[in-house]
């Protein structure tokens, strides 16, 4: 079994604007921007004691991280390590967008300790992004990455966004290969989903936009895994590859089930039983931490609960499953269920643990949710 160390999570809940189909917690207008970072700084020092054991990671997401000040971020991370026995060499990552980019700024995140920089890049073509609703256009797209390549920080990598309505292999092709001819280390890439109540699925909806065929899609992610498998970058997640010693140790973290704390508004935290989301409001979370009031909600979850996550999340890691790290026994997985994928060659065991094939990396989230255990397990 590999060890992993607990890991420290900042939401920064600020954008510049709202791409069209996103649905993660952050707000527009920063005027609260001030009152939520100091009552950040507050859950952060009022919840020092839930982690004991080393951190080795801290990772500030959102929103857009890159609009606080480099100032604002080195705070944090001079709190954390005052706060937890963070280990000398924690990876240290931010999400930035491509706007928010220059020389000086980059020099700067690596003076305050940032170790890896998550560039928000989505695509490199200008039209894609003005559809996406993102605040860059296609020429910071490609300054952001040159810029990036050559600023020296321990990794890096990008997003980009596929199965995107009218997209070919071809359009594809090209994103990849301007990525790859800037080294690119790690790459993020996502299919597009519809999720509820963003502006997407409002177009969807008003069938002003057609999303494209899972056929299309599926002969995407089969591409991009061509390409990364030829350059290199091994498929260590359904949605992420990397060469190696560049995969993310914190999002491995968390797909292990390794206990985190989550700061700031719509943060989770995991204490290895327990699940706990802070509320997913900048004004409540502000209001509640002046008046020492609850600002989150808390589910202990049930050993079949923790079995399930751990196999909807380790299926998609290509070190799959432990089934001995199960917190029930393996013996109460749908057995007609691993059978039939396993013949139908999606999934296999080997070394004691079930792992996807090339096949099954298709089907993640179908074959996970047909092996679940159910409460009756117990
Ligand atoms: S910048 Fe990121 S977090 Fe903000 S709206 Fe766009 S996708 Fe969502």
């Amino acid at each position: 079994m590999i060890l992993r160390m607990a890991g420290v999570y900042f939401h920064i809940p600020f954008c510049k604007r709202a791409c069209t189909y996103c649905d993660f917690h952050f707000s527009t207008s920063l005027e609260t921007r001030p009152g939520v970072v100091d009552a950040m700084h507050e859950e952060l020092a009022k919840r020092a004691v839930e982690l004991t054991g080393p951190v080795g990671t801290i990772y500030f997401g959102g929103g857009t991280p890159s609009l606080l000040k480099p100032e604002e971020i080195a705070a944090f991370i001079g709190r954390a390590r005052r706060a937890f026995p963070v280990i000398p060499d924690a990876e240290v990552t931010l999400e930035a967008n491509p706007d928010d980019i220059t020389e000086e700024r980059l020099e700067q995140w690596k003076q305050i300790g940032i170790t890896r920089l998550s560039l928000g890049t989505q695509s490199f073509r200008g039209e894609r992004l003005k559809w996406m609703g993102r605040a860059h256009d296609a020429e910071q797209a490609l300054s952001s990455i040159a810029l990036i390549a050559k600023a020296g920080f321990a990794s890096w990598t990008i997003d980009l966004i596929y199965g995107l309505p009218g997209m070919t292999i071809a359009e594809w092709d090209e994103q990849l290969t301007i990525a790859l001819d800037h080294g690119m280390p790690h790459l993020s890439a996502y299919c597009l989903t519809v999720e509820a109540k963003t502006a997407l699925a409002h177009q969807v909806k008003k069938a002003l936009v057609t999303m494209p065929d899972d056929a299309d899609q599926s002969a995407q992610f089969d591409r991009l895994m061509e390409r990364m498998e030829a350059a290199g970058l091994e498929h260590y997640e359904i949605s992420n590859f990397g060469r190696p010693g560049h995969h993310s140790r914190h999002n491995t973290s968390y797909w292990e089930g390794v206990p985190y704390l989550g700061i700031g508004p719509s943060a989770h935290s995991f204490d290895g039983v327990r699940r706990r989301w802070n509320v997913a409001n900048n004004t409540r979370y502000m209001k509640a931490m002046e008046m020492g009031e609850t600002y989150w909600d808390e589910e202990l979850l049930t050993p079949a609960q923790r079995t399930n996550e751990l196999l909807l999340t380790g299926l998609r890691t290509s070190n799959g499953v432990e089934l001995a790290r199960l917190p029930l026994d393996a013996a109460g997985l749908q057995p007609r269920a691993v059978e039939r994928w396993t013949v139908s060659g999606h999934l296999e065991q080997r070394d004691g643990r079930l792992v996807l094939t090339k096949a099954g990396r298709h089907f993640a989230d179908r074959i996970a949710s047909d092996l679940f255990v159910s409460e009756d397990d117990r």
